[in-house]
């Protein structure tokens, strides 16, 4: 059984196309020293506590409403009961979205077998020989680029993104992103913003790249990718 730790109950910008809202669950084995879902990374017992009753219930009394759910964190593969309980959504008739790092191609893996996702949006965090600063642990890229494959084969929707941060990205990561993950269909650049508590203090209320760096960001990557897009600016 999943606790959710927080509920967003509608969404018009987070599954593309789509009325949707939104799950938080907690824990995270990244540190995202720029991640601003700071309450969500360590698994605490405090806090907003929503049981599944509750969220089906409030899913009940959305139908009709609501086109689909988004699952986030934290990073939501680490909880062995996702499946049972994205295969009791989509039972209900909303799709499915997940938002993940990436950490979990095994999870990944049974969530496609068995269809229990419409979507998925992945973090690439940085360049291979950025990752681990920008990650804020010594990420497995044998896993990463495992799942950037299975995303890629798994024949539903999806999108890679990059939250940039001008005190760990430069435009070198950037292009090292475009080569690595040639071919995809959608990635997002992503603006930084330190107004709001972030994971790590030092970077609270530093600088986040002009809209004119980020655009000629996304003109590097255009040639990488069907569709490339910044959000945030
Ligand atoms: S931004 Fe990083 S630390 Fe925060 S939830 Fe996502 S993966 Fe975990």
């Amino acid at each position: 059984m999943i606790i959710f730790k927080g509920i967003q109950k509608t969404t018009l910008i987070d599954f593309p196309g789509k009325v949707a809202c939104t799950l938080f669950m907690s824990g995270c084995n990244f540190r995202c020293p720029f991640c601003y879902n700071k309450h969500l990374v360590f698994d605490e017992d405090t806090g907003v506590k929503i049981t599944e009753a509750e969220v089906f219930d409030f899913f009940k009394e959305r139908k009709g409403f609501l086109d689909g759910v988004c699952i986030t964190g934290g990073e939501p593969t680490l909880n062995k009961d996702l499946p049972a309980f994205l295969k009791k959504t989509k039972a209900t008739g909303l799709l499915t979205k997940l938002d993940t790092n990436g950490s979990s191609p095994e999870m990944l893996k049974i969530l496609f077998e068995k269809n229990l996702l419409d979507f998925v949006s992945m973090d690439i965090k940085s360049s291979k020989k950025g990752y681990e600063k920008a990650a804020g642990i010594k990420a497995d890229l044998k896993k990463i680029e495992e799942s950037i494959a299975l995303i890629k084969n798994s024949g539903i929707d999806y999108e890679f993104r990059t939250t940039l941060v001008p005190k760990i990205h430069s435009e070198q990561d950037v292009l090292e992103i475009g080569k690595w993950l040639k071919g995809s269909k959608s990635f997002f650049l992503q603006q930084f913003n330190s107004e709001i508590d972030l994971l790590d203090s030092k970077l609270q209320g530093t600088s986040s790249f002009s809209a004119k760096k980020m655009q000629n960001f996304a003109k590097i990557l255009t040639p990488f990718f069907d569709k490339v897009g910044v959000r945030g600016i």
